[in-house]
């Protein structure tokens, strides 16, 4: 079982806050606090904040009827990016769910996302307000909700039987409050901009008698009502009035009422149109009183995806904005950040009151709890880019302002469903994690796998060839096997290894499957693997490498790890672009700078104009590269290959790239001894990792063993080298502090 800790966190409920780590083993939480256990995975969260999964009770994914904006598969995954792991589905999709066989679909749809789907019954059949839905029905399918979200339930009779029945079932009826005659084809908020712009408004009485009208509802027969997307601030006084007196309401709002108000409407773009309309300041102080003095009871998004094509008439397009993606940090930037309310707050308005008003089950972050959290950076400023959002509609009325927070990673069902593509640089320098495992072990060297078929022993290789049949996928199964072994053996002596990508193309498809195989099985090994690929390209290509080899390829809005490698070594020679790309993902990576071969000299050693020679160049790259992601060991996530066959040079360039971890090929080759290897590290021991591959593959050929006995022979050899290596350099320990 994979068990993860993350340190160093700010942990939240709504009514408990700690300071520590929080393990999770396979899908429940292992235990939170100050924790000394170990883990596959480790990531440092200092500065970041963990809370619940939030729940949005208010979301329109259009599924079924209108995939083309969404579809239940995108809004998972929009939320997930939000940090949301239960949504409430309104049920005006095409046809309306007033079915529970809709709800089934919903419900299966999204079984795999890890986001909760609460499907929402229609009040009414076909949402046409005219006979109550079945729901009893609904009841006996475990649909704990009831709208016609859309539109108002206009008969005010028909309102109070759902009321009714809605109690007798356990059921909440949440209400859509709008007086359709007073709207009357207005299509934003009556007021000095609407007049301004010469377009009809929809007057505040609108909401405002509708709401009235429910809680005298709800109050004439005992039953519970929620107030959906509130946005006055006479329906704001009404429900405060009535909570007052004890009536039983709930009300919700939506970001955008807090953050935005009626003047964005003179950019006549539709993108800030929704129902109900965004309204003015003096409503938006209104409506950010009620948040934060409790009569506002959660927030909600009321994500609404409509296409760029559909929003391109202002007078025309359809109303909503998606919100799922913003919702969290939107509500950081007007609440916390302004000091308004705490974290807790942010707890009980998006994820415990929601749960409870919608009969959703709570989750909490505690021991034995199932993981179900949201990690995020507070202070991370990011720009809303509309073409980022997961959602399939880019209808986000923040596009192009400034957020404060950021959801980094959410996780539910056990599994990471959202890792946003900062959190890997901002938890876990690479780099730190290699240096960490080499002081561990007190072994800073590496075992090469590159396999080749005349390494195998013929037992292994006949086995093979037995099963499969003479061929690649014979030599693919034998090269697993091998590898396997050797790990097996040699796993608790060395911190890292690194398969050569080439001995696995090699063999196709077969090949490929075994040099993922080999990673997925060194990780875990708890080993650090660094895959020799010697790749790059330019900026978009790149991306794609880093995604294949180091980060994580997105598919179909969900994070999915191909390889996962920690390390790749790169061809600098494109200089900057495809650097800086490999970078963002994360991982590290170790240039090609001085190599170990031969005819390395014909252009490496040649001298620049400035009097340097080519690979001290691409040195100074690596430095320069490398210089925002210094990690606490003090190197950077840029690393550089530097032969073994040329000690001087090591001790040159060890002297001038203080913060680039050494990859050091050739050891064993001539001019390659410890002595010579040992001018690569630092005064602490650290700095450099120094490969060996033939020798440790081949060592029951040269020991002249059985060859049965060459995983032993492997691991003979690996402590020769350690022993060799640690007695010509400084003792490894940490350094003190971090200079420069
Ligand atoms: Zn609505």
């Amino acid at each position: 079982m994979k068990r993860t800790l993350y340190r160093n966190l700010d942990i939240y409920n709504e009514d408990t806050h700690i300071k520590g780590d929080i393990l999770v083993a396979g899908d429940t939480i292992e235990a939170i606090g100050d924790i000394d256990m170990a883990a596959d995975e480790v990531y440092d969260c200092t500065g970041m904040v963990a809370m619940p999964g939030l729940c949005d009770i208010h979301v329109h994914f259009r599924d079924p009827g209108q995939t083309h904006k969404e579809d239940i598969i995108t809004g998972c995954a929009a939320a997930a990016a939000g940090g949301v792991t239960a949504v409430c589905c309104m049920p005006n999709t095409s046809p309306v769910c007033d079915d529970p066989k809709i709800a089934d679909y919903q419900r299966e749809k999204a079984r795999n996302t890890g986001v909760h789907v609460y499907p929402v019954g229609a009040t009414t059949v076909n949402m046409a307000g005219e006979k109550l839905a079945d729901f009893a029905a609904y009841a006996d399918n475990g649909i704990t909700m009831v709208s016609d979200d859309g539109h108002p339930v206009a008969n005010a009779e028909l309102m109070r039987e759902a009321l009714e029945k809605s109690e007798k079932y356990g059921i909440l009826v949440a209400s859509h409050c709008e007086d359709l005659d007073i709207v009357n084809g207005g299509i934003m908020n009556k007021g000095k901009v609407s007049e301004e712009l010469g377009v009809k408004g929809i007057d505040r009485a609108s909401e405002d008698s509708i709401v009235a009208r429910e809680i005298a509802l709800a109050d004439s027969c005992g039953a519970r009502i929620h107030i959906c997307h509130l946005s006055t601030r006479g329906s704001l006084e009404t429900v405060r009035d009535a909570k007052k007196r004890g009536i039983k309401v709930t009300c919700e709002t939506a970001p955008h009422y807090f953050m935005c108000n009626d003047t964005l409407l003179l950019k006549r773009d539709a993108d800030y149109r929704m129902n109900p309309p965004l309204r003015d300041e003096s409503d938006r102080l209104a409506i950010i009183e009620g948040v934060a003095d409790g009569t506002i009871d959660c927030i909600i998004t009321d994500h609404a995806p409509h296409t760029a094509q559909e929003k391109a008439v202002f007078e025309k397009a359809p109303n909503g904005v998606v919100g799922l993606e913003t919702s969290f940090a939107a509500t950081l930037t007007a609440f916390v950040h302004t000091g308004l309310l705490p974290y807790e707050s942010i707890v009980r308005l998006m994820s415990a009151e929601p749960r409870r008003i919608a009969h959703i089950p709570e989750v909490r972050i505690e021991q034995g709890a199932k993981a179900e959290f949201i990690i995020a950076d507070p202070d991370h400023e990011w720009y809303v880019e509309p073409e980022k959002l997961k959602s399939r509609s880019k209808n986000t009325l923040f596009k192009g302002t400034v957020l404060k927070g950021k959801v980094m990673l959410t996780i539910s069902e056990g599994r990471v469903i959202y890792m946003d593509n900062a959190f890997g640089r901002a938890v876990k320098n690479p780099m730190d994690m290699l240096a960490a495992k080499i002081i561990e072990k007190n072994n800073p060297t590496v075992v090469g796998l590159d396999p080749k078929l005349e390494y195998i022993p013929e037992y292994i290789k006949l086995a093979a060839v037995e099963k499969h049949g003479p061929g690649l996928k014979a030599a693919a199964a034998a090269i697993l096997r091998f590898n396997k072994e050797i790990r097996d053996a040699v796993c608790d002596l060395v911190p890292a290894v690194k398969p050569q990508s080439a001995y696995y193309e090699m063999y196709g498809h077969h090949g490929i499957k075994t040099l993922e195989k080999t990673i997925e099985y060194a990780k875990s090994k708890g080993l650090f693997v660094i895959l020799d690929g010697k790749r790059n390209d330019i900026g978009a290509t790149m991306q794609a490498y880093s995604a294949a080899y180091l980060g994580a390829t997105d598919v179909f809005g969900q994070p999915e790890q191909a390889f996962g490698a920690d390390a790749l070594t790169i061809n600098g020679y494109l200089g900057t672009d495809g650097i800086k790309t490999a970078l963002e993902t994360g991982g590290a990576m170790f240039v090609l700078v001085k190599t170990s071969n031969k005819s390395s000299g014909e252009l490496q050693d040649r001298r620049l104009c400035d009097g340097k020679t080519v690979y001290e160049t691409m040195g100074d790259m690596c430095e320069k590269w490398g210089a925002p992601y210094i990690g606490e060991s003090g190197y950077s996530t840029v690393g550089a290959v530097i032969g073994a066959t040329y000690p001087e040079m090591l001790a040159e360039m060890r002297e001038k790239l203080p913060h680039t971890f050494f990859l050091i090929p050739g050891y064993g080759a001539q001019g390659g001894g410890a002595e010579g290897v040992a001018k690569g590290f630092d005064k602490n021991g650290l700095g450099a990792i120094v490969n060996s591959s033939r020798a440790v593959m081949c060592a029951y050929k040269k020991e002249n063993c059985d060859e049965r006995d060459f995983a032993q022979a492997a691991r003979r050899e690996v402590i020769r080298m350690k022993e060799d290596i640690i007695s010509h350099i400084p003792a490894i320990r940490y350094p003190d502090k971090i200079d420069g």
